[in-house]
């Protein structure tokens, strides 16, 4: 797996959405790409933080999408 693609499923994998192959692929990915584990740790907290903070959906998703641009 590519880090493009990493990324991409990322944000599902967070959610667990993703069916147990990709999230398998995923995982190892991320064992393999400490930039990609970065960015996995870093999702997975904001999504902590969001949980926290609003119920709503479409909110936090700017947010963290400026979050990132801070970030990144
Ligand atoms: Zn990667």
């Amino acid at each position: 797996m590519r880090c493009e693609e990493c990324s991409d499923k990322l944000d599902r994998y967070v959610d667990r959405e993703l069916n147990d192959t990709e999230a398998l692929q995923v995982q190892l990915h991320l064992e393999g790409c400490p930039d990609c584990m970065d960015h996995y740790e870093f999702e997975a907290h904001l999504k902590r933080l969001v949980k926290h903070s609003c119920d709503c959906d479409t909110a936090p998703k700017a947010f963290r999408e400026k979050l990132r641009q801070i970030l990144s």
